[in-house]
């Protein structure tokens, strides 16, 4: 529902909006569901073409995507995410889609890596020392399966130093929302420990935080706790963003960016 003032109702935002955590450096951003053209329940910044979105849409949502960066979209690279651990390298402009993987990383001056969500967390990585980003995509599978820990191995490999890495953990599905049943607690609390499991208030079932259980990897890793932010907002509960739960799996997909190279004009 809108505000109106006047009686005229306000247009929707045309840019997107995008959240920035305060420790990335690089240009970066998560952005909400707003400022895109698609309409529906994919209303309206979806960037995901395999959901059933009008190609033509996500065309032009990635275009002014890549446009809050300075970009198009032959100048972002991002992975056919398939919940498993593989981390791929972007090495040029042109690339788009790379195999199934889910984390990108880059080196190369001025590419954007991305990954694709709608509850899973988005995990976004610059390495201070060398300049290297990357973003990883992790749902429960991802986060038990520590993609986060593949994606450092690979840019240790390319000359990350650990103690520089800086990382933020955007938007996804919080505790507040993310019931589980099954072996899943049992699970968690024998990888992470049992701080994995939060109790909510008037809640019978178990909930997991999975931002805290990506937390707990980084930190055995020996990414300093500091250097870890992980956003407060849940997106099942606030409505500005694609929610998978919350839609019953017909929704749009965010499409969170960083971009490696420093830029001052952003
Ligand atoms: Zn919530």
């Amino acid at each position: 529902m809108w505000d109106t003032v006047a009686g005229v109702a306000p247009r929707p935002s045309t840019t997107p909006v995008l959240i920035r955590s305060r420790l990335i450096e690089a240009p970066h951003g998560f952005p909400t569901r707003e400022g895109g053209v698609s309409g529906g329940p994919f209303a309206s910044l979806n960037t995901s073409a395999s959901v059933g979105d009008a190609p033509a849409s996500v065309a032009q949502n990635l275009a002014r995507l890549t446009a809050a960066f300075g970009r198009d979209p032959e100048q972002l690279v991002t992975a056919h995410q398939v919940h498993g651990t593989a981390v791929l390298e972007a090495t040029a402009a042109g690339q788009g889609v790379l195999g199934e993987g889910d984390a990108v990383f880059t080196g190369a001056r001025g590419l954007l890596v991305g990954v694709r969500t709608a509850d899973c967390l988005p995990i976004l990585i610059e390495d201070r020392k060398t300049g290297l980003v990357a973003a990883v995509h992790a749902g429960w599978r991802g986060v038990i399966g520590e993609i986060v820990l593949r994606a450092l191995e690979r840019l240790v490999e390319h000359g990350a130093d650990v103690k520089e890495l800086r990382v933020a953990i955007g938007p996804c599905i919080q505790a507040c929302c993310f019931e589980v049943d099954g072996d899943l607690p049992e699970r968690f609390s024998a990888a992470f420990g049992s701080g994995v499991v939060k109790a909510q208030p008037g809640r019978a079932r178990v909930h997991l935080d999975l931002a805290w259980a990506v937390g707990r990897s980084l930190s055995r890793a020996g990414v300093p706790a500091s250097h870890v932010d992980a956003l407060p907002h849940c997106t099942h509960c606030d409505d500005r963003f694609f929610s998978h739960r919350r839609e019953r799996g017909v929704t749009g997909r965010q499409l969170s960016l960083i971009q490696c190279g420093r830029d001052t004009s952003l």
